[in-house]
């Protein structure tokens, strides 16, 4: 299989990039710049967004164009912070459509990254891929803006991957959260009761290559684990794993003054079910949180 990855650089796409040529699937990074540090990998190409622009045919004959474009939204929102998280994505998702409408062939396949915001900040609801998006905060609006973008990509399928926070022990958020139980100082935050709906890197990228591998997936596909949790059980898996204490409440307040509005993203949540994915054979290696705690930190304890 040939598949390009925008964003290939990132946090989800080099772990993707080493499944696919694990399996000897050809990869084309799309790129703001070519890496210095270049390992020359048996079947990994790099280009640019602007050498792409000056000879599209690069797309030409891909399987699949999997997007994960986005600048980081692990910052502090400041307005000009909130216009590149929504400009790199959108920029992105038309790039992509613009060029594959040059092609001579429509693509099989494009896998758009989304987010779990899609359905909006709620405390008590239950999202699967059939229910409504809501506009409720700064990340469902981008959210809704970077699907309808990705939906005017022609490309025979499209699946936009409603992504939860992605976990792994040494990249994304997960490291960060486990701070302050590092430092016996772990607790929920605010009420704890807001839902997180979480995945495991091992399975996000599992998920991506059995969407590339399955034909008739396509649309909206919760990329989260069957089993979300509420921001206060899983401060407790954390604590249970590392054998720290879960004992010391942030109030929202604090966070509110910390984060300004990005605490958004810690106070509030939603509990996603990944229905499209289980309805379809797709088995999650680790479907609870105390299974991904086991991996996290069973071989690096604290
Ligand atoms: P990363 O931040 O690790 O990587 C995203 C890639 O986007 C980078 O490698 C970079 O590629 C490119 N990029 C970054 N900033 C910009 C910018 N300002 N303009 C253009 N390109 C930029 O993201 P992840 O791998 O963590 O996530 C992939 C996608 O999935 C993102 O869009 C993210 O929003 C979404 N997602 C991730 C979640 C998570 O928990 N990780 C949760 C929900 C959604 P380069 O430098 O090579 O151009």
């Amino acid at each position: 299989m040939r598949v390009a990855i925008a964003g290939g650089t990132g946090f989800i796409g080099s772990a993707l990039t080493k499944a696919l040529l694990a399996r000897n699937d050809e990869v084309w990074i799309i790129s703001r710049k070519i890496p210095k540090a270049q390992h020359t990998r048996a079947g990994l190409q790099h280009v640019t967004w602007s050498g792409l622009a000056a000879n599209p045919s690069f797309l030409e004959g891909m399987d699949a164009i999997v997007n994960l474009t986005g600048e980081t939204i692990n910052q502090r929102w400041t307005a000009a912070a909130k216009q590149r998280v929504l400009d790199s994505r959108l920029t992105a998702a038309s790039r992509i459509a613009e060029l594959l409408i040059t092609q001579k062939h429509t693509p099989p396949l494009v896998i758009n990254a989304s987010g779990i915001s899609a359905y909006g900040i709620s405390a008590d609801g239950i999202f699967d891929e059939t229910s409504p998006t809501a506009v409720t905060d700064f990340l469902s609006k981008v959210i809704r803006k970077w699907e309808q973008a990705a939906d005017a990509i022609p490309a025979e399928r499209i699946v936009k991957l409603r992504i939860g926070v992605v976990l792994d022990k040494q990249a994304g958020a997960f490291p960060l959260m486990a701070i302050p139980y590092r430092l016996f100082g772990g607790g929920k935050i605010g009420i704890g009761k807001q839902w997180l709906s979480w995945i495991h890197l091992e399975d996000i990228v599992r998920l991506i290559l059995f969407c590339l591998d399955n034909d008739h997936i396509k649309g909206p596909v919760n990329a989260s684990a069957p089993v979300p949790v509420t921001n206060d059980a899983f401060g407790r898996a954390i604590g249970k794993a590392m054998g720290r204490p879960h004992w010391f409440p942030v109030p929202a307040v604090f966070v509110r003054a910390l984060l300004g509005e990005m605490a958004d993203m810690v106070l509030y949540g939603q509990r996603a079910l990944p229905s499209k994915a289980l309805d379809n054979g797709f088995i999650f290696r680790y479907p609870t949180i105390d299974s991904a705690m086991l991996e996290l930190f069973g071989r690096s304890k604290a």
